[in-house]
C-alpha cells in the first residue's frame, strides 16, 4: 500500500484514532508496471461486493458492482445518500449498453457514437438485470461510458458494470482529487485509486431519452448546443435553473441542496463595478461581526477585493478553467474555516449553464442582485 501525500496520511491517522473504522487501501496510479496489479485488486474488491473510489474525467466516483443490490446499498450508506436518488451505471464498452438498457429508436446509439467515451450520461428504460436498488426504485437507468483510462480499466476488471455516484459525502462538493475523496470516505470504503486531479471538475451532463423530446436533466461539459447537433431539438429541465420553481426536477438528485460548502455562500449578480463594491461592503460587515470571509473572484477582479480569503476561479473568458476550479475552491474555503462567502456570477451560456447550476445549488439559490 502506498500513500499519495504525507499531509493526507497524517489526517487519516488522526481520524482512524478518533473512530474505529474499516481500513481503506490507498493506491496511487503512477503509470508504473504495478498499476495492473492495483486494478486487478480493485476489480476483485468490486466483484466481491466492496466499494472502490476511482478517478473519472468529470469528478471522482464511488464504485460498486451495479448488478449487485448489496453493493448499491453500501454506496448509499457510505455517502449518506437518500435511497431515492439513483446511481449512474458506468460501462467500458459500447456493446454493454445493450445488456442493461433499451434503445428502441436508436437515439442512444447515435449519441453514444458522438460523445462516448466521455462526460455524458443517458437515461433509458432499464433491463431486468439492473436491480431496483441501483436505480432508486425507477424503471429507468442512467448509463455513462467514461473516457478516463483508469476508470475504463477498473470497470473492465470489475466485470463491466460499475454503479458510481460522486465520491463525496452527500451534500458536500464533489471531489476533484483523491485527497478530497479521502476526507469524506476514509474508513467507509475498501479502496481509493488515486489518479491525480480530474480534468473537467463538474459532473457529467445527463440527458433523458425516455420521452419523445430529449431533455437535459443536469447541465455539464456536453452542452445543449452540442446535443442538438446530433439529436435535433433538446430541452432543459427548467426546474434546475429556476430557484422559484415549485416543480420537482426529473433527476431525483437535483432536488437536494448539493455541492455545498460548510459556510454560507451567496452569489452577487449585476454590473461588475457594483458587484465588487457590494461584495467588499458585505465582507466588511461580516468581518465586523467577527466572521471569516471569502470571495470567489476571477483573474480580472481578484486584486479588487478585501476579505480574509480571496480566490480566483480563473479568467472569466475561460469556462473550462472555472469548471475545473469551482469545487476545489469550495473545499479550500471549508479547510480554512471560512464562514461567509460571496461569489461573482458567471455567464449561463454553453458550459456556463453547468457552472451556474452548481454555483447556485452550492449557494442554496441565495442570489443578491445589485
Ligand atoms: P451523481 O451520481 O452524484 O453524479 O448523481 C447522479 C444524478 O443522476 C442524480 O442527480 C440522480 O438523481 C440522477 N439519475 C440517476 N439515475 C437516474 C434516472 N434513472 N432518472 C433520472 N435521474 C437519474
Ligand atoms: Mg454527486
Amino acid at each position: 500500500m502506498r500513500c499519495f501525500d504525507d499531509g493526507v496520511e497524517v489526517l487519516l491517522q488522526k481520524r482512524r484514532k478518533e473512530v474505529k473504522t474499516m481500513k481503506t487501501l490507498y493506491e496511487v496510479m503512477d503509470g508504473s508496471g504495478e498499476d495492473e496489479e492495483k486494478l486487478k485488486r480493485a476489480g476483485e474488491i468490486l466483484k466481491a461486493g466492496g466499494l472502490v473510489a476511482f478517478p473519472t474525467e468529470t469528478v471522482y466516483g464511488l464504485g460498486g458492482d451495479a448488478l449487485n443490490p448489496e453493493s448499491s446499498r453500501k454506496i448509499y450508506a457510505a455517502k449518506g445518500r437518500p435511497s431515492d436518488n439513483p446511481l449512474i451505471v458506468h460501462i467500458c464498452r459500447f456493446s454493454d449498453l445493450d445488456r442493461i438498457a433499451w434503445d428502441p429508436d436508436g437515439r442512444a446509439e447515435l449519441i453514444a457514437r458522438a460523445f462516448w467515451p466521455g462526460p455524458l450520461t443517458m437515461i433509458l428504460k432499464k433491463k431486468d438485470v439492473v436491480p431496483q436498488e441501483t436505480t432508486g426504485g425507477l424503471s429507468t437507468v442512467a448509463v455513462r461510458f467514461p473516457s478516463h483510462p483508469v476508470a475504463r480499466r477498473m470497470i473492465d476488471a470489475a466485470g463491466g458494470f460499475v454503479a458510481a455516484p460522486s465520491a463525496n459525502t452527500s451534500g458536500r462538493p464533489s471531489p476533484t482529487s483523491a485527497r478530497y475523496v479521502a476526507e469524506d470516505m476514509d474508513g467507509k470504503i475498501d479502496m481509493i485509486l488515486d489518479g491525480g486531479d480530474v480534468g473537467i471538475g463538474l459532473e457529467s451532463t445527463i440527458v433523458d431519452l425516455t420521452e419523445e423530446e430529449p431533455m437535459i436533466l443536469r447541465p455539464g461539459y456536453v452542452t445543449q448546443e452540442m446535443l442538438e447537433k446530433v439529436l435535433g431539438q433538446v430541452s432543459v429541465d427548467r426546474t434546475i435553473l429556476d430557484a422559484a420553481s415549485t416543480q420537482r426536477p426529473k433527476a431525483p438528485g437535483m432536488k437536494y441542496r448539493h455541492y455545498a460548502p460548510k459556510g454560507e455562500l451567496a452569489v452577487v449578480e449585476g454590473e461588475p463595478g457594483r458587484v465588487v463594491a457590494c461584495i467588499n461592503d458585505l465582507c466588511r460587515r461580516a468581518q465586523e461581526e467577527g466572521k471569516k470571509t471569502g470571495v470567489i473572484a476571477t483573474d480580472e477582479t481578484v486584486s479588487l477585493y478585501h476579505a480574509d480569503s480571496i480566490k480566483s476561479v480563473g479568467s472569466r473568458e475561460d469556462e473550462e478553467a472555472i469548471a475545473h476550479s469551482l469545487y476545489r475552491i469550495l473545499r479550500e474555503f471549508d479547510d480554512e474555516g471560512t464562514e461567509v462567502m460571496y461569489s461573482e456570477a458567471f455567464s449561463s451560456h454553453g458550459m456556463g449553464q453547468a457552472i451556474m447550476n452548481r454555483l447556485l445549488k452550492a449557494a442554496g439559490h441565495h442570489v443578491i442582485e445589485v
